[in-house]
């Protein structure tokens, strides 16, 4: 396998005030020496105060969504730079939740990707077909969509993790077979090494996301092209996220 970290992200979704924060400390405590990189992706309110709770351990900080814009009339958004400015060094972008509850679409996607990269922070680009899409049989295709339409050209492999979330799975607590994840990751290496050559290719980290909790993570993380997970439920308790650690770390 090329030189990739791996990479346990935990996404808060919409949840999580002042008292969550706790969970940063214990998780440093009983996971702060991990091989892999771990990083929590809390709602934009506990962003900066996460960050700084966060200080002096090695665990990274993320926002959930960006704006393209850097700044503007556009009440209610953040932007890229701002939560950079907050603390963060990556954000979720194309996450399957927003470009279903609002709308966003791959170029909408790019064009947070691009904004994240001029802020400095790496993006975690997420694609994933959806119940009706595999049953079609069109998986590898809309994956080749999406990822196409929503990475820029400028990716590295350290702006740019690819997330792969089947929507089926997210939140259902039903998790890919690591059949179905292998067949999905190999494509999307092939097509980042097809698309910014191999060696850009192959330092992309891509990770998976779908349920993933500590009874499953071995298996996940057995699969080969999977460079570790995007935790949603499970990255809101220091136990269950530690408990992916540390399987990430064994794989
Ligand atoms: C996610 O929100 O990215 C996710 C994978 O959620 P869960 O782990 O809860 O399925």
């Amino acid at each position: 396998m090329a030189d990739r970290r791996k990479l346990a992200a935990g996404n808060w979704k919409m949840n999580g005030v002042a008292e969550h924060l706790a969970m940063v400390g214990a998780l440093a405590d009983s996971h702060g020496q991990a091989r892999s990189e771990v990083l929590i992706c809390p709602p934009a309110t506990l962003v900066h105060r996460l960050a700084e709770a966060a200080q002096g351990t090695a665990i990274a900080v993320g926002g959930q969504d960006c704006h393209w814009e850097e700044t503007g009339a556009h009440t209610g958004d953040t932007s890229a730079a701002m939560l950079a400015d907050a603390g963060a060094s990556y954000v979720i972008v194309g996450h399957s939740e927003r470009r279903a509850d609002h709308a966003e679409g791959d170029e909408t996607v790019r064009a947070k990707t691009r904004a994240a990269w001029d802020a400095g922070l790496a993006a975690i680009v997420c694609v994933g077909e959806t119940l009706a899409e595999r049953k079609a049989s069109n998986t590898i295709d809309i994956i080749g969509g999406q990822l196409a339409g929503s990475i820029p050209d400028q990716a590295t492999g350290l702006n740019l993790v690819v997330a792969y979330e089947p929507v089926w799975a997210i939140g259902t607590g039903e998790v890919a077979t690591p059949d179905q994840i292998g067949e999905v990751h190999d494509e999307i290496r092939r097509r980042l090494e097809k698309r910014f050559g191999p060696g850009v290719g192959r330092s992309v980290r891509i990770v998976y996301g779908g349920s993933v909790k500590p009874a499953n993570a071995a298996e996940v993380f057995a699969v080969e092209n999977v460079d570790g997970a995007l935790v949603g439920g499970a990255s809101l308790k220091a136990e269950d996220f530690g408990g992916i650690i540390e399987a990430l770390d064994a794989s």
